[in-house]
C-alpha cells in the first residue's frame, strides 16, 4: 500500500466511522451472532497475495460489523463506559501514524514530555494534591498506564519492594523471602477483580475485608484486620481504596482509611477507575477527601472522559518509590541522563514499550476544554437521574442503593428470579444491554449512561424497552 492508497482507504475509514457515529441507532447494541460464526466466516490461511483496500472494507462490512458489540450505542448501559470521541480517534491516528516508542526521554522526547504535561493538566483538574504533580517541587508525578489493572499492581509490586526495603534496612539479618511471605495488602469485598488478581500477579495474600451495607470499606474494620494481622506476625502492605467500586458506585471513606495507613506506614493506592473523572467537578470532590494520604491514584481516562482505550492516569506521590523499584538498567538502553522531571517512563511501568498515548488526552482536553468535559459528566450524571425518576414512576421496581454518578442500581419488587428473568428477557432481545449486580444480597440490574451519543430519548427509549419486557413477563404470569 502506498502513500496515495492509504489517503484513499484513510478517507473511507474516516467518513464510515462519522457515519457510524451519526447513525448508531440504526444497530442493535448486542450482535445477533453465535459463537464461531466469524471463525467459519473468514478464510483459515492469511492471504497468499496482497489484497485491494476495498476487498478489506467490503469484508469488514459484511463479517466484522455483524459481530460487534456496540459500545457507543445509546443503548449501552452495561458495565461502565468506554471513553470515545473524534478528538480522541484523531489523537490516535497520530500516535500510530508517527509509531514512536517511548520508553525513555531520548527514544521520543516529545512523547515523554507530552505525557508530563498532559498528567499534570489533568492531574490540576481533578484537584489532586499537588504533591501528585510533576509540576509541583516535590518528586512526584503522572504516568499513562495501560489499565487500571496494570496500575493497581504495579503500586502493589511498588509498595512491596518499599517495604521489603524498610524491614531489610532496620533488620539487616532478615531473609527477604520470608518478610515477602508475610506482606499482606487489604482492599473490600466490593473491590473490581483486577484488585484481587493484583495479589495473585504481585504474590501478596489480598484480603477482601467485608464492606458495610453501603458498599463501603470502613475505617474500624481495616484496623482490626491490621490489628489481627500484625499480632500474627504478618506485615501489612498495601492497601487499595475504592472510590465508585464496580457494582454499586459506591466509595469508600478515605478519610477514614487514610490515617490508618499513614500512621502504619502502608502504601494507600486508589482505584478510582470510573468515578475519578467527577472530580474535575467541584460538586464531587467532597468524595475524596483525605485524599493526601494516598501514595497512587488510578482513573481510566478510557472510562468516563471520551479518550478511546487505552489511557489510564496514574500518578504518584514519590517517583523515586517507583523508579527504584523498576529500574533495570542496559547499555542500550543507556541513553541522556534524565532527572525525576524528565522521567525515562520505562521505569515507571511494567513492560519496556509504550505508545505515544498522552496525544489522545491531549488532543481530546484541547477539543473539549476543561468545561466541556465538565459538561460531558454533568450531562451524564443528569441523564442517569432522569432514568431514575422514570424507574421512580413505575410502581413494580425499586431502586437501590441511592443512584450515585451514572449508575441507577434498580430490580423489580417481587423478587430476584423475576428480576434475573426481565434481564436475561431484555437481553435477548438485543435492544438495550445491562448488567446484573447485588446490593446488601439482593439481584439488581444496573443501569449505566455510557455512551457520549446517549441523549433524553434515547433513555426513553431504554426504559420503554424495559416496561415493555416488564409488562411482558406480568401478563405472561396472569395467563
Ligand atoms: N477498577 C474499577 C473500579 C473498575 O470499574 C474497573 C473496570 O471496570 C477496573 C478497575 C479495571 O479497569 P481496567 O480495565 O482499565 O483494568
Amino acid at each position: 500500500m502506498d502513500a496515495n492508497q492509504f489517503r484513499e482507504f484513510g478517507r473511507a475509514v474516516i467518513d464510515m466511522l462519522a457515519s457510524y457515529a451519526e447513525n448508531i441507532r440504526d444497530y442493535d447494541v448486542l450482535p445477533s451472532v453465535e459463537p464461531g460464526y466469524l471463525l467459519r466466516a473468514l478464510p483459515e490461511s492469511a492471504p497468499e497475495q496482497p489484497e485491494d483496500w476495498k476487498d478489506i472494507m467490503k469484508d469488514f462490512n459484511q463479517s466484522i460489523m455483524p459481530g460487534v458489540t456496540h459500545w457507543q450505542s445509546p443503548q449501552f448501559h452495561a458495565f461502565y463506559p468506554s471513553g470515545s470521541s473524534f478528538a480522541s480517534i484523531i489523537g490516535n491516528m497520530l500516535s500510530d501514524g508517527l509509531a514512536v516508542v517511548g520508553f525513555s526521554w531520548m527514544a521520543s522526547p516529545a512523547c515523554t514530555e507530552l505525557e508530563v504535561v498532559t498528567m499534570n493538566w489533568l492531574g490540576k483538574l481533578l484537584d489532586l494534591p499537588e504533591e501528585f504533580l510533576n509540576c509541583s517541587s516535590g518528586p512526584g508525578g503522572g504516568v499513562i498506564q495501560g489499565s487500571a489493572s496494570e496500575a493497581t499492581l504495579v503500586g502493589l509490586l511498588v509498595a512491596k519492594d518499599k517495604t521489603v526495603r524498610r524491614f531489610m534496612n532496620n533488620n539487616p539479618d532478615l531473609d527477604e523471602n520470608e518478610i515477602k511471605a508475610k506482606l499482606v495488602a487489604y482492599t473490600s469485598d466490593q473491590c473490581n477483580s483486577s484488585v484481587e488478581k493484583a495479589g495473585l500477579l504481585g504474590s501478596m495474600k489480598m484480603k477482601l475485608l467485608k464492606a458495610d451495607a453501603d458498599g463501603c470499606l470502613r475505617g474500624e474494620t481495616l484496623k482490626r484486620a491490621i490489628e489481627e494481622d500484625k499480632s500474627q506476625g504478618l506485615i501489612p502492605c498495601y492497601v487499595v481504596a475504592n472510590l465508585g467500586t464496580t457494582g454499586t458506585c459506591a466509595f469508600d471513606p478515605l478519610h477514614e482509611l487514610g490515617p490508618i495507613c499513614s500512621e502504619e506506614d502502608i502504601w494507600l493506592h486508589v482505584d478510582a477507575a470510573y468515578a475519578g473523572a467527577a472530580f474535575l467537578c467541584p460538586e464531587y470532590r467532597h468524595l475524596m477527601k483525605g485524599i493526601e494520604h494516598s501514595q497512587s491514584f488510578v482513573t481510566n481516562a478510557h472510562k468516563w472522559l471520551p479518550v478511546n482505550f487505552d489511557c489510564s492516569a496514574m500518578w504518584v506521590k514519590n517517583g523515586y518509590d517507583i523508579t527504584r523499584a523498576f529500574d533495570v538498567q542496559r547499555i542500550y538502553l543507556d541513553d541522556v541522563k534524565t532527572t525525576i522531571k524528565i522521567p525515562d517512563y520505562r521505569h515507571w511501568q511494567m513492560p519496556l514499550g509504550r505508545r505515544f498515548r498522552a496525544l489522545k488526552l491531549w488532543t481530546v482536553m484541547r477539543i473539549y476544554g476543561a468545561e466541556g468535559l465538565k459538561t460531558h459528566i454533568r450531562q451524564q450524571i443528569e441523564l442517569a437521574q432522569y432514568f431514575a425518576k422514570l424507574v421512580r414512576a413505575d410502581e413494580r421496581f425499586v431502586i437501590g442503593p441511592e443512584p450515585t454518578m451514572a449508575l441507577v442500581c434498580f430490580r423489580l419488587k417481587d423478587g430476584d428470579t423475576i428480576t434475573r428473568q426481565l434481564l436475561e428477557n431484555i437481553t435477548q432481545k438485543k435492544k438495550v444491554f445491562m448488567v446484573a449486580g447485588t446490593h446488601r444480597d439482593r439481584y439488581v440490574i444496573r443501569f449505566v449512561i455510557c455512551s457520549r451519543l446517549t441523549k433524553k430519548e434515547d433513555v426513553d427509549y431504554s426504559w420503554s424497552q424495559i416496561k415493555k419486557e416488564t409488562d411482558l413477563i406480568y401478563s405472561d404470569k396472569i395467563h
